[in-house]
């Protein structure tokens, strides 16, 4: 989780979606439910290109998580990841938010604007914050889950994300039509 709505590449859903189909892929997610084992897989070594540091909140502060992409490094807050292990929807959700910064935002915090200066306006498309939660959303509620679900309720409890996640990813892809 970032603060900092970063200017980067811009990239779209589409693109997102392959890139989290590719993570899924890798990492052995079948089911519709993307499994903490999964996200165990990546912490305990498997992909030594990456490292993951668990730090006490005393550390993190109010952050959830942070990624720097250029070190190829996501720490998460102690209590963010016990509960992303335990299947809390938003905790999650953070981890899932901070993989997409480390995968698709490498070299990009060049672009990070000056706070002195007036924000920057640019498209979603481009903001590093929309690419992480739309990554996290393609990876944690894949298309086919969606499509199979009646209502939010029902993907939050398939996909294990909080009902706010469930509510928006439901209503982007029924309102556009599923693209
Ligand atoms: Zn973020």
């Amino acid at each position: 989780m970032s603060d900092l709505q970063v200017r980067v590449a811009p990239t779209s859903r589409i693109k997102l979606r392959k890139v989290a189909m590719r993570v899924r892929e890798v990492l052995g997610a079948k089911s519709d439910e993307f499994p903490s084992d999964a996200f165990d897989l990546l912490l305990s070594g498997n992909f030594p290109e990456y490292k993951f540091d668990i730090l006490p909140r005393s550390i993190m502060g109010r952050h959830h998580g942070l990624t720097e992409p250029d070190q190829k490094i996501i720490f998460l807050r102690e209590d963010v990841y016990e509960g992303a292990m335990e299947g809390n929807g938003r905790d999650r959700f953070t981890f899932a938010h901070e993989l997409g910064h480390l995968l698709l935002h490498s070299g990009n915090y060049l672009a990070r604007y000056d706070p002195a200066e007036p924000k920057p306006t640019h498209r979603k498309f481009e903001d590093s914050e929309w690419q992480a939660d739309n990554f996290a959303a393609e990876l944690l509620m894949p298309v086919s889950a969606v499509k199979s679900c009646a209502d939010p309720n029902e993907l939050m409890e398939v996909c294990e994300v909080s009902y706010k996640a469930a509510q928006v990813r439901f209503d982007v892809l029924r309102s556009g039509g599923f693209i």
